[in-house]
């Protein structure tokens, strides 16, 4: 299995946004860069956003909002900071891909400007305090119905 590292202010973020935001559903993007080994590396994380409508199932970013984070992350960074992906909460449920988290994923994989080839979705699921996260990185388009679109990847933390 494959890894994605993500640093511990990070995963402290997640999980305070994740606590703060249950029971509804919360998230964002996901800022770092890609080893050379291939293994997303995550330093920074962005919110929901001001303007983010968040529901039971489902959440909508503040994309605009995000947008302009991730061009300050990159400058702040001199350019070493990029998306990677996206990440969202399942309130009382598992850190597994719904349907609509695989078109999402998809969607990303194909339109991203940013041009990442296997975009990464975080997904934490449970309750305050106890969050458990799980990668999902795309892995390509599905041939006869056989390949599953993305890769579960295990996280560490840095
Ligand atoms: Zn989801």
């Amino acid at each position: 299995m494959s890894l994605v590292w993500i640093s511990e202010s990070v995963m402290r973020e997640l999980c305070t946004e994740a606590d703060r935001a249950y029971p509804l559903e919360t998230g964002g993007v996901l800022a770092g860069y890609v080893a050379d080994n291939g293994e997303p590396v995550v330093r920074a994380v962005v919110g929901p956003g001001p303007e983010a409508v968040h529901n039971r199932h489902r959440f909508t970013p503040d994309h605009a909002w995000q947008c302009r984070q991730l061009d300050i992350l990159f400058s702040e960074s001199s350019g070493a900071s990029t998306y990677v992906g996206d990440w969202h909460t399942h309130p009382d449920g598992l850190p597994q891909m719904s349907w609509l988290d695989r078109r999402t994923l998809r969607s990303i994989a194909r339109h991203r400007d940013a041009g990442v080839a296997r975009p990464l979705m975080l997904i934490g699921g449970g309750s305050i305090g106890e969050w458990d996260w799980v990668g999902h990185r795309y892995r390509g388009a599905r041939l006869f119905g056989l390949l599953s679109e993305s890769d579960e990847v295990e996280t560490r933390t840095f």
